[in-house]
């Protein structure tokens, strides 16, 4: 359980001091800090652990099976119980596949490998790192709840309330989901990692880049064939660009189970020459226009003037926006000329 006290009957006073886990996170997020220790692998596992090795349908019943039942998907006071997520979709890309060389290139080399960030891992516990082709990437989209999308659709300037405890709590719960799973892995003696809680994950602004993280959980989603990208830079995926992502490395071969379009865009319908730009109209800053797509600098000013609002309005030490994902024609699934 996160140590995050759950708000039942009030909100917190002092938020700006006493919101320690949202504190925690944001500069986790920036930092690579204040994550729980690695999990540690059990090398003497097989000597006793006869069952098969987990496999694609073993991943998607769990991830689900946590989504639906884990007491952490649930929202705090006044929506306290309400859960943050619906069902997930959850898709694989094997760590030996070209595309990992592509993102070197196209969001830069401070982006890694699967197999550079389980190098890591295997130093750390004391083993030979394996071969790509031995490691895939478990990649999961968690969908907002129509509650979320509606308060978020009517609103104009700031996220809804609804909105900022899914960015916080949802984050918070995406990462404990994740470490259970790469702990439980690492107990049966399967490498696991989860590269955003660990000291070398950093979000900051790489030159010539902008504000980017090494690792890119919509990239990675991407390549495991779940969505396309928008206009707005979110994954447009079956059930919407409305979602919180996440994404693990494991040392198993896993078959992709989607086909990855080639056109990054296919799922957008002003990409595809249909009039659209509906997530431009619903940015409060302009930071969507035809001419440039989206600038993530003024978007960025925005997200970060947020964090004042949501701790004045909310009493929560989070981020965030997202005006854009709702009240659109990609907001819960691939738009219907598109399908
Ligand atoms: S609102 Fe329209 S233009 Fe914007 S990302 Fe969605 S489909 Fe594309
Ligand atoms: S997330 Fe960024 S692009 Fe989208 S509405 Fe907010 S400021 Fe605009």
């Amino acid at each position: 359980m996160s140590k995050r006290r759950r708000m039942t009957d009030r909100y917190r006073r002092l938020s700006f001091l006493s919101d320690i886990e949202g504190m925690k996170n944001a500069i986790g997020e920036m930092r690579g800090m204040f994550f729980p220790r690695q999990p540690v692998l059990n090398q003497d596992a097989h000597l006793h652990d006869q069952r098969p090795l987990p496999d694609e349908e073993w991943f998607i019943r769990t991830i689900k099976d946590k989504i639906a039942r884990h007491p952490e998907n649930g929202m705090e006071y006044p929506f306290f119980d309400e859960p943050i997520f619906d069902e997930p979709l959850v898709g694989f890309v094997r760590g030996n596949d070209p595309i990992f060389d592509q993102f070197k290139e196209v969001i830069g080399s401070h982006h890694y490998t699967p197999w550079e960030i389980m190098r890591w891992q295997a130093i750390n516990n004391g083993v030979e790192p394996p071969e790509p082709e031995d490691l895939s990437v478990v990649s999961f989209v968690m969908p907002i709840t129509r509650n979320t999308k509606e308060d978020s659709a009517a609103a104009a300037d700031w996220p809804v309330e609804r909105w900022a405890q899914t960015r916080l709590l949802g984050e918070i719960f995406s990462q404990t989901v994740v470490r259970e799973i790469v702990t439980a892995l690492m107990e049966r003696g399967i490498l696991a990692i989860s590269p955003d809680v660990t000291p070398m994950f950093n979000k900051k602004r790489y030159p010539g880049v902008g504000w980017a993280s090494p690792w890119s959980h919509r990239h990675i989603a991407y390549a495991a064939g779940l969505g396309t990208f928008g206009m707005q830079d979110f994954l447009i995926t079956e059930k919407g660009c409305a979602h919180r992502l996440g994404s693990f490395v494991v040392n198993l071969k896993l078959e992709p189970n989607r086909q990855r379009p080639d056109d990054i865009h296919a799922y957008c319908l002003h990409y595809q020459g249909i009039t659209c730009l509906k997530c431009a109209k619903r940015c409060p800053v302009n930071a969507i226009t035809e001419k440039n797509a989206h600038n993530k600098e003024t978007c960025y000013q925005k997200v970060a003037d947020s964090l004042k609002y949501c701790n004045r309005h909310y009493h929560i030490f989070i981020y965030g926006c997202g005006l854009c994902a709702t009240g659109v024609p990609c907001e819960s699934e691939i738009p219907k000329p598109l399908r």
